[in-house]
């Protein structure tokens, strides 16, 4: 049986793996539109950005793994076309056989329209090692940065730019910072953390358009302000690598739909990490992180091969942003308590969520313990005593 892997990424390399693993020994050919072999990306608007991390350690698997494999990594080569019919792509490297598909294509960073300014040089996102090489020469010290949106990536980039020298300004639409994945209170700890290091975050204000000639000059606010600006990082979100799976027919709905074990509309192909939407707890759910492409991806890799297993998420995250560490478990949708905790040291702190008093995320600020004591409830469908949680004279390890 050949099994094709569309997309190089997170999913793929983990899929690719599991595959092998559990024992499949037809054909794996992966797919990858970057010329880089499947790498890591959060280091990219941390540690790579910043410079700490050199090229090679980004990369998941060393080049001779793929060998020792026997699998077919093709980078370099984007799919332009899945013929369900004949299972086959079409690819710039020439059309490709399946009996079993997989789709993990990622997602794209969303840009500003041209009209806008979308286009002008030093505008950037952070999404591959492209974007990072065009955008690093630009962050040089005294430069001033105009961040738009203040989401986890933004805000990562806005640290790194401080500790670079650059004169950062975040702004976000939205009333707050992390409006779309993390409490007020969770906000209010990641805002001070800037403001300390003199970073300025302007919130609730749109942009109107970014101003230059074919440099971005400055940033026009909705309110009529203009920012001087001699680079601009786009942190506006991303949208799920649809185009391919629509063109060829599979059901799209917030991503490319699957059913609980990982398959599209079409028996024969799957999809798994950013891309992939599939059904959790009566709703339609679709993660953008490291673990849910691991998770789902593995999960896939293993129902390919016929376990009819289940996927069931198990969400965590994290954000590192100047010295300080968010780590994040579980998903907080449609909370209804909060509860903050303080931790050990004094920056230390958690943010405990509930929904119908049932705990089910908890964001930690340097508080690896309370990260983990919250993950393992979780994780166990427990809870824990909202009282107990914000008494900080309770051992945290005693809410287990
Ligand atoms: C800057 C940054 C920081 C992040 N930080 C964190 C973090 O701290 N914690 C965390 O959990 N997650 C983080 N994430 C998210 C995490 O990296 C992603 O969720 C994960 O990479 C998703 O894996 P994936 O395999 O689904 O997609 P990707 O890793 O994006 O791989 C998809 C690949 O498919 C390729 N592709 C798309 N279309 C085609 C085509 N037609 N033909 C061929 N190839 C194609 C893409 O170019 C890409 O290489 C971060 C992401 C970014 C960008």
């Amino acid at each position: 049986m050949d099994i094709v892997i569309l997309g190089a990424g997170q999913a793929a390399a983990a899929m690719a793996a599991k595959l092998r693993a559990q024992g499949h020994s037809g054909g794996i050919t992966v797919i990858g539109d970057e010329d880089a072999p499947p790498y890591q990306r959060p280091p990219l608007s941390k540690a790579y950005l910043l410079g700490e991390m050199p090229l090679e350690r980004l990369t998941l698997r060393a080049d001779d793994w793929w060998t020792d494999q026997d699998i077919r990594l093709l980078t370099g080569t984007r799919a332009t076309r899945i013929d369900r019919d004949a299972k086959q792509v079409e690819t710039s490297a020439g059309p490709i056989r399946y009996d079993q598909l997989a789709l993990t294509l990622g997602a794209s960073p969303r840009r500003l329209p041209a009209v806008l300014g979308g286009d002008l040089a030093g505008v950037h996102t952070v999404r591959g090692i492209a974007h990072i090489e065009q955008a690093k020469p630009e962050l040089t010290p005294g430069k001033r940065l105009v961040v738009i949106g203040g989401g986890y990536i933004g805000l990562e980039a806005a640290a790194v730019a401080h500790k670079l020298g650059l004169e950062v300004t975040v702004i976000e639409a939205a009333p707050r910072i992390l409006g779309r994945v993390a409490a007020p209170e969770t906000a209010d700890l990641i805002r001070n953390l800037h403001l300390a290091h003199g970073v300025t975050i302007l919130e609730g204000i749109g942009i109107d358009a970014l101003e230059g000639d074919t440099h971005v000059r400055a940033v026009r606010l909705a309110d009529g302000r203009r920012l001087p600006a001699d680079l601009v990082v786009l942190g506006i979100g991303v949208a799920p690598e649809t185009a391919l799976a629509a063109e060829a027919g599979l059901t799209i709905d917030n991503g490319i739909a699957c059913d609980a074990q990982g398959r599209t509309s079409d028996p024969a192909i799957w999809a798994a990490g950013d891309c992939a939407s599939f059904p959790w707890q009566g709703q339609r759910l679709r993660l953008e992180s490291v673990g849910n492409a691991i998770d789902m991806a593995e999960l896939v890799a293993e129902n390919m091969l016929g376990a009819s297993k289940d996927y069931a998420p198990k969400p965590w995250f994290w954000s590192d942003q100047y010295d300080a560490k968010l780590q994040i478990a579980g998903l907080n949708t449609g909370y209804d308590q909060i509860v903050t905790r303080p931790g050990e040291p004094a920056q230390a702190s958690s943010v405990w969520y509930y929904r119908d008093g049932q705990l089910i995320a908890v964001d930690a600020l340097n508080d690896a313990r309370a990260y983990m004591v919250g993950k393992c409830l979780i994780e166990a469908g427990k809870t824990a005593d909202p009282a107990r949680v914000a008494n900080p004279d309770i051992p945290v390890k005693e809410l287990l």
